[in-house]
């Protein structure tokens, strides 16, 4: 507890996830006296309880078990896996809650008063703190404050037609509660999520269909990056169906009958369970948000500039509530800006590269401006491309399947983005977000010395690549 007076507080923070607490633990640092009111039990919100962190640990298990049948060809072979869904479960939430006790615990050594509560604005000064019928646990009822963070973050989007009342259909919270494995399971949506779930059911065991809306998985990624992990998926899933729309589903004693529409006629299929995994949409009604000045734009995204003020001078905003892309490291970063900004310093959101990582088998990052981008754009680029096929590292992994590629303002040679889809690229993109940031050129990134044999390497070729001097087996075309 932080010795305020009762019913007051200096900061408020609405909700604990990345943003929330990140902007929590960095006011207290500024000295600030801080609440932080989430309706979790706990902080982390959704990344930490129902989004990355269990999700990223299941993904860890798919990836064993998916090695451990590939070592057959390396001459290492295990029985098929046994799968203790129990136990799985429990490991996954063991992660979760020490994770949920280290936050607890700065909340204490840094004095940030944490508050179980769901909050709602009565004005643009004070917060109604509602505790579900619980007892109170001596919160006040009122929180009176001098600024505000709204950090209340998103929830799974369900447009009507998935709007069905069975258990059988599920969003990626109920996912990846992993209550069960269904021989059938068809995932509703390409993007990220739907691509990460589907992944760890098809290690555990599911026949995966996966149905995407638009004409290509992952939209807004690089074609080149996307085709990579597509050759993958086409062995791991059952099938991938694009360009189709879902007509209806149907509970039924054998499974959910799903109608759906490609090119031609409407099909049906009969599931045992579907993921629903098209989108997310910020909880930005319920807030109150009408009591205050706080503007919202059309599709409910609360509206910021680029200092993360609301149209209210009294708060500020951050996170999935305020836009894409909804991303937790997104989150953290807006919420550093915006205690900045409270604090009274002349700080903006100025990052040329926000990293996204798709955790996938092979995973899929990308930081800067994109190859897909700069063309909507019609911004003039050049593009350095090293497929890993070249690779020392990528060999002794037995991991060809991957691609390194930066993008390059051809006048500066100035790096502008970077994309990697491969084993661990995640890891890597890290190294293209400081380059973009430091301003770095070809020649920085192309002479920057990279251990060997590692895939960090694959980034230096790409730059030689850029002047045409790619030192390995292999020249890749521009
Ligand atoms: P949230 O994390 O959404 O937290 C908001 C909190 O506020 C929640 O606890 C909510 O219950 C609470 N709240 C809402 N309204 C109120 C109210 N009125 N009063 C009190 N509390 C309230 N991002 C990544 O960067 N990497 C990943 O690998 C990744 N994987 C993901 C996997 C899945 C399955 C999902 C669903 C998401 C994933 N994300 C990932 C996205 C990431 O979880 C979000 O971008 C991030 O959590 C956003 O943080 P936030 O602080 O804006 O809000």
């Amino acid at each position: 507890m932080s010795g305020q007076a009762p019913g007051e507080t200096q900061l408020a923070i609405i909700g604990g996830g990345p943003g929330g607490y990140a902007a929590a633990f960095h006011a207290a640092e500024l000295g600030m006296k801080v609440t932080l009111i989430s309706d979790d039990p706990q902080p982390g919100g959704v990344c930490l309880h129902r989004g990355c962190i269990p999700s990223k640990a299941l993904l860890h298990v798919a990836r064993l078990i998916n090695e451990a049948r590939e070592a057959r060809q390396w001459g290492l072979a295990f029985q098929d896996p046994k799968v203790d869904l129990a136990a799985l479960r429990s490991w996954k939430d063991g992660v979760v809650k020490r994770l949920a006790d280290g936050l607890d615990e700065l909340c204490t050594r840094r004095k940030v008063q944490f508050i179980r509560a769901r909050a709602q604005f009565v004005d643009s000064r004070t917060l109604r703190l509602d505790k579900n019928g619980e007892p109170s646990g001596g919160h006040p009822e009122h929180l009176h404050y001098e600024r505000a963070i709204l950090a209340t973050g998103s929830v799974p989007a369900l447009p009507g037609i998935f709007k069905v009342d069975d258990p059988r259909v599920m969003d990626s919270t109920s996912a990846l509660e992993l209550t069960a494995v269904p021989e059938r399971l068809l995932v509703i949506g390409g993007g990220y999520i739907g691509l990460e779930m589907g992944t760890v059911y098809a290690a555990l065991g599911s026949a995966v269909t996966v149905v995407e809306l638009t004409e290509g998985l992952l939209p807004g990624a690089d074609r080149d990056l996307v085709r990579v992990l597509r050759a993958r998926l086409d062995k791991t899933f059952q099938a991938v169906q694009l360009s189709t729309r879902i007509e209806s589903l149907q509970p039924g004693k054998d499974g959910i009958a799903v109608t759906m529409r490609g090119q031609g006629e409407a099909s049906e299929q009969v599931f045992d369970r579907v993921l629903v995994a098209v989108g997310r949409w910020p909880n930005s009604t319920g807030v109150g948000l009408e009591q205050t000045r706080v503007e919202s734009d059309a599709r409910g995204f609360v509206k910021v500039d680029r200092q993360q003020k609301t149209n209210d001078p009294s708060i500020l905003a951050i996170g999935d509530v305020v836009g894409e892309p909804m991303l937790a490291h997104k989150a953290s970063r807006e919420a550093k800006v915006a205690v900045e900004v409270a604090a009274g310093k002349p700080t903006e959101f100025d990052n040329a590269a926000i990293p996204a990582v798709v955790f996938t088998d092979p995973e899929v990052a990308w930081c800067g401006l994109t190859e897909t981008q700069a063309k909507a754009e019609d911004r003039p680029i050049e593009v350095a491309r090293f497929p890993w096929a070249a690779s020392g590292r990528a060999a002794t992994l037995g991991r060809f399947d991957g691609l390194t590629k930066l993008v390059f303002d051809p006048q500066t040679q100035r790096l502008l983005g970077m994309g990697v889809v491969g084993s661990g690229a995640g890891e890597l993109i890290a190294e293209g977000v400081v380059a973009i940031e430091m301003a770095a050129v070809a020649r920085d990134i192309a002479d920057s010395i990279h251990p060997h044999p590692t895939l960090s390497e694959t980034v230096a070729e790409s730059a030689e690549a850029f002047f045409g001097q790619a030192t390995h087996l292999f020249r890749p075309k521009r």
